[in-house]
C-alpha cells in the first residue's frame, strides 16, 4: 500500500536539528568528547523536594485515574496565585489549564482558530513550534516577523503588511526570546495589544523562560500585566525550564477566558489532561521555590560563557534572561560554516541561527545548559582553531 501523508503533514521542513543529531552520532562513534552546548534542555536534575513530592503523590491512589480535563482545582489555584505574586494579575482558577508544557498548548491553540489558508504570525528567528507544530499542522500559512538587532530582537509591528495583518488569526511572540535572550518591557506589549485590537488577531505569548533571569531587581514581565492584554491574548507557562522538568510535562495556559475555553475543547477531545500526581508535584514546585533552583549557578555560567567567547574574539554581551547566548559567527563565515567546523575540529556542539529561520542567518546559538568548566573547555578548544 502507497503510504501517503496528509498536506499539512507533508508541509512541515525537515527538523533543522536532524543534521546535527547525526553528526553528533558519528563523532561520539568514533570516540570523540562531545562539549555540547547546543541543546535547550537543563543538565540539572529537578530538586529531590519535587521528586519526593511526585512519590508521595503517586503514592496515593487517588491519582491514578483519568485527571479532570482542565486540571485539578488545587493547581489551577496554585497557577494563579503564583501569577498574582509574580506578575500582579489577577486570574480566576477557572481560566487556568493544565498542559502538557508549553509546546502542546501552543500546537493545540492553532487547531481552536485557524482555518485552511489563514495567516499566522511567526518570529524569525523563532521557536521552530510557532510556524511547523502549530501553524502549518493546522493548515495555516506562516507570515515571518523579522526579530533584527537593531530592534532589540522585537518585531517591527509596522513593518507587517496590511493585508498579512488583517487575514491573520493568530500571533506568536515570545520573550524572554528563544533563541536571542532578548526580552519585552510594557511599551512593546502595548504595541501588540493596539495591533492586536485593530486587526483582530490573538495574540499568544509563550513564557517559558521568564524565571530564567540574570538581574534580580528587573524581572521579566507578562503580556498580561499591560491593560488590555487579556481581552486579546492568551500566555503559556512551563515548568519545564524553570524548575528542570523537561520530561515531566507540565505548564499552564491562562488568560482571556474564551481563548482558554477554545483551547480546552482541543484537549478535551484529545488528549485527557495531565497526570494528577505531576500536578501535585506542580503545586509544590510553585509553592516551594521563589526563584528557579539553578538560577545562581546559571548566572555564574553565563558569565563564564561570555567572558570565554570573548577573550577568543568573539563578540558577544550577557543576555538580560534565557539560557542562550545569542552571537555574531565571525567574518567570512556563514552559520553553517561556522558551526561545522567547530563542531568537527574542536568537537563543540552549537546550534546554527538558520535552525530558527532564515533572519537567524551570521549567528549562532550557545547554551549553558553544560557545567561551567566545560564551558571553559569548549572556548578553549575555539581558541586553538583559530
Ligand atoms: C522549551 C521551549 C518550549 C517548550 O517547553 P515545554 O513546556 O517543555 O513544552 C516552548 N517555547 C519555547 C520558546 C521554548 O524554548
Amino acid at each position: 500500500m502507497k503510504i501517503e501523508y496528509s498536506n499539512n503533514l507533508k508541509s512541515i521542513p525537515p527538523y533543522a536539528f536532524a543534521e546535527i543529531s547525526r553528526k553528533k552520532k558519528a563523532l561520539r562513534e568514533k570516540g570523540k568528547d562531545l562539549v555540547d552546548l547546543g541543546i535547550g534542555d537543563p543538565d540539572l536534575p529537578t530538586p529531590k523536594g519535587i521528586v519526593s513530592a511526585m512519590s508521595d503523590a503517586i503514592n496515593d491512589s487517588s491519582t491514578h485515574r483519568y485527571p479532570m480535563d482542565a486540571g485539578r482545582p488545587d493547581f489551577r489555584q496554585a497557577w494563579a496565585d503564583w501569577c498574582k505574586k509574580r506578575f500582579g494579575i489577577s486570574i480566576s482558577a477557572s481560566d487556568v489549564q493544565a498542559t502538557l508544557g508549553s509546546k502542546e498548548g501552543l500546537c493545540n491553540l492553532a487547531r481552536a482558530f485557524v482555518n485552511p489558508g489563514d495567516k499566522v504570525l511567526v518570529p524569525d528567528p523563532g521557536y521552530p513550534g510557532y510556524a511547523n507544530g502549530a501553524c502549518l499542522l493546522s493548515g495555516g500559512i506562516p507570515v515571518k516577523m523579522p526579530l533584527l538587532e537593531e530592534n532589540g530582537y522585537l518585531p517591527d509591528l509596522s513593518a507587517i503588511n496590511a493585508s498579512d495583518a488583517k487575514d491573520a488569526k493568530l500571533m506568536y511572540i515570545n520573550y524572554p526570546n528563544n533563541p536571542t535572550g532578548a526580552v519585552a518591557d510594557k511599551a512593546f506589549y502595548s504595541d501588540v495589544v493596539d495591533f492586536a485590537e485593530e486587526n483582530e488577531v490573538i495574540i499568544v505569548s509563550d513564557l517559558p523562560y521568564s524565571e530564567i533571569y540574570f538581574d534580580k531587581k528587573n524581572k521579566p514581565i507578562s503580556f498580561l500585566e499591560v491593560p488590555g492584554a487579556m481581552d486579546v491574548g492568551i500566555e503559556l507557562h512551563s515548568f519545564s525550564k524553570t524548575y528542570n522538568m523537561t520530561g515531566w510535562r507540565l505548564g499552564s495556559a491562562y488568560g482571556n477566558p474564551e481563548i482558554v475555553a477554545a483551547l480546552s475543547k482541543v484537549k478535551e477531545n484529545i488528549d485527557s489532561g495531565v497526570f494528577e500526581a505531576v500536578q501535585m508535584a506542580g503545586i509544590y514546585a510553585l509553592t516551594n521555590y521563589p526563584e528557579a533552583p539553578a538560577l545562581d549557578e546559571y548566572n555564574k555560567r553565563m558569565d563564564t560563557l561570555v567572558a570565554a567567547f570573548n577573550d577568543i574574539g568573539i563578540e558577544a554581551k550577557k543576555p538580560p534572561a534565557t539560557f542562550y547566548l545569542w552571537a555574531k559567527v565571525p567574518a567570512g563565515e556563514t552559520s553553517a560554516s561556522f558551526v561545522n567546523k567547530v563542531m568537527e575540529a574542536a568537537n563543540v556542539v552549537l546550534t546554527p541561527g538558520t535552525a530558527f529561520g532564515e533572519y537567524g542567518e551570521g549567528y549562532f546559538r550557545a547554551s549553558i545548559t553544560s557545567p561551567s568548566e566545560r564551558i571553559i573547555e569548549a572556548a578553549e578548544r575555539i581558541r586553538n582553531l583559530k
